[in-house]
């Protein structure tokens, strides 16, 4: 998955990138209200944590922004002990979910979990398509019942089409669910992480949709 993190303190901020990296989701951290929104234009979230007290425009401006152009995007926010008010306009501007600071970075990433399975109509933790079992919470992953062994890159690239599943995701989505700004992207990385995919789980189960990208059906003929 990968999360913005708006977030003008520059401690909180590097704190909150890296405790989000260290949980495999590939982060990006913007420091104001207008950066934001440049950046929530530009690039596919899976979810935002999103601070209130921001220079040149207010989280609440963002989140207002967002939902008047109905962005559904799950968003967390981060708000001050004592700031009771803070808290219900942002939930009735359309925040998802909130933390008070100072937080437990554990929380924070099973609350992101927890609004990005809602976001993708899961009903449970535990995703399942096609045989296959994944666990958000402990990376645990099996085909048919059995164990399957993944790196981080594959677990995050098979996260995605789960989430999916039913739909077809292009290359670029794939890819862009896999790293922040900055970071080097090999080539044919996806291709590389898909066949491997295939040669642990099911050769066939992963459909390669000519021209646009990859499918994860929901079912597969027992
Ligand atoms: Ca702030």
């Amino acid at each position: 998955m990968r999360i913005l993190v708006v977030e003008d303190d520059p401690l909180l901020g590097d704190a909150l990138q890296a405790g989000l990296k260290q949980a495999g989701q590939a982060t990006d951290w913007v420091r104001d209200g207008v950066a934001a929104l440049h950046a929530l234009d530009a690039e596919p979230y899976a979810a935002v944590v999103l601070d209130l007290g921001l220079p040149r425009l207010s989280g609440m401006d963002v989140l207002r922004r967002l939902r008047s152009q109905a962005n559904p995007i799950p968003v967390l926010i981060l708000t001050a002990r004592d700031t009771v008010e803070d808290r219900i306009q942002g939930l009735d501007t359309g925040a998802d979910d909130y933390l008070i600071k100072p937080f437990d970075m554990g929380e924070l990433n099973a609350r992101l979990r927890a609004l990005v399975r809602r976001a993708s109509g899961a009903p449970t933790p535990v995703l399942h398509a096609a045989g296959i079992e994944l666990d958000p919470a402990t990376y645990r992953v099996s085909f048919r019942g059995q164990p399957v062994e993944l790196s981080a890159r594959e677990f995050a690239v098979l996260h995605a089409l789960m989430l999916n599943a039913g739909r077809t995701l292009s290359r670029a989505q794939i890819e862009e669910q896999l790293y922040a700004w900055g970071e080097e992207i090999e080539s044919n990385v996806v291709e590389v992480h898909i066949h491997h995919l295939r040669r642990k789980l099911s050769p066939d189960l992963i459909r390669t949709v000519r021209g646009v990208g990859y499918l994860l059906p929901r079912d597969v003929p027992a």
